[in-house]
């Protein structure tokens, strides 16, 4: 069926990276705003929509701050995944072995799902920090 039209706002999938897209929400959160807003402020601006402005952006120091913390909290989620079996590779434990048939090794990514895992330990027992 095709998209149909649609009379307001409504959910849509758009792809970001994870290094620019977890940062800013916790930057967006500290600004008193919220990360939807800030894109739909920027494609707004854009589009030259009347009135439409620029979102404040965050100091550097406080964007290095976001970064860092990213970078803490995703080395700990790959920490969390290589200790959780693979759906998709069939490990049990270090890395997720890469390519097709015999030719699988062991690669320096993990394949997505094991991620997503990982993800949900992280936050069950990250929760109480995090509100
Ligand atoms: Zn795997």
């Amino acid at each position: 069926m095709p998209s149909q039209p649609s009379s307001g706002r409504r959910p849509r999938a758009v792809n970001f990276w994870d290094d620019d897209f977890e940062p800013a929400r916790h930057l967006a959160e500290q600004m008193g705003d919220n990360r939807n807003n800030i894109i739909e402020r920027l494609l707004a601006h854009w589009l030259r929509r009347p009135g439409a402005e620029l979102p404040e952006r965050p100091p550097q120091e406080v964007i290095d701050a976001a970064d860092a913390a990213w970078q803490a909290r995703k080395k700990d989620i790959h920490t969390i995944a290589r200790t959780l079996p693979c759906p998709d590779c069939g490990v049990d434990q270090g890395p997720c072995l890469m390519g097709k048939g015999r030719g699988k090794r062991p690669g320096t990514g993990l394949h997505h799902r094991r991620l997503m895992a990982a993800t949900r330990r992280y936050e069950e027992t990250h929760s109480d920090r995090n509100g």
